[in-house]
């Protein structure tokens, strides 16, 4: 995917030197549609989010963050599959309402999301996953409903160019610890092994 990138990039480039009108009309075109067969390649219609290909073109992050909808399973058998849908569309709202545009939100999954958080201190980052634990917790899929939805959380600090591979791993392991603890919370993975977590039930 980086080398079409650069190709196309180097094709922008040497269009300027064309001079014949039709040539560089059928290029333009041609590039205008490859960007967007990228952009839909990239993008999960249900969320409007990127989808996991974008992690391709994060490169450095301060901080990666996983995060899954807490028995969803249940929501769908008590709901039904389109409200199931509602939640998980509004679920990935209230998680781009809460990071800046520079940092990266992902549908990873049926009800897991990827956020990756660029030049971004640690506490911000604890912040805003709580910031969004607490909006979905407070999100109820229809009016009366007595059914909350939750969310939990595994994020993990990045101070050096570890792989994002290897930072999808750590955060998912602190993930799987904080559904372990009971669920509607928030893990780091520095934290796993010495047996703390940030948990705040409301
Ligand atoms: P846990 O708390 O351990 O995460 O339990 P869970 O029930 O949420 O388990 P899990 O995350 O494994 O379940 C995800 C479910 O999400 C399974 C699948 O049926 C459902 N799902 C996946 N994609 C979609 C979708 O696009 N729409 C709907 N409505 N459901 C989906
Ligand atoms: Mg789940």
């Amino acid at each position: 995917m980086d080398n079409v990138y650069s190709y196309i990039q180097e094709l922008e480039e040497r269009i300027k030197y064309i001079d014949d009108s039709r040539t560089l009309e059928l290029i333009k075109q041609l590039i205008e549609e490859r960007n967007c067969l990228a952009k839909i390649a990239n993008f999960d219609s249900l969320t409007e989010l990127n989808n996991r290909r974008v992690l391709g073109n994060i490169h450095a992050c301060s901080a990666l963050a996983m995060c899954d909808i807490d028995d969803f399973k249940e929501i769908n058998d008590f709901y039904g599959h389109n409200i199931g849908d509602e939640v998980i569309r509004n679920v990935a709202q209230i998680i781009k309402s809460c990071v800046r545009d520079t940092d990266y939100v992902c549908r990873y999954g049926g009800d897991e999301f990827l956020l990756a958080f660029i030049n971004c201190p640690s506490n911000v980052v604890s912040d805003r996953l709580e910031q969004i634990r607490k909006l979905v917790s407070q999100y109820l899929p229809i009016d009366d409903s007595n059914i909350n939805i939750t969310m939990s959380f595994g994020f993990i600090v990045s101070d050096s160019y570890e792989k994002l591979d290897d930072l999808v791993k750590k955060a998912d392991k602190a993930l799987y610890e904080s559904k372990k603890r009971g669920k509607n919370q928030i893990t780091s993975y520095s934290e796993i092994n010495s047996f703390q977590n940030i948990k705040k039930i409301n």
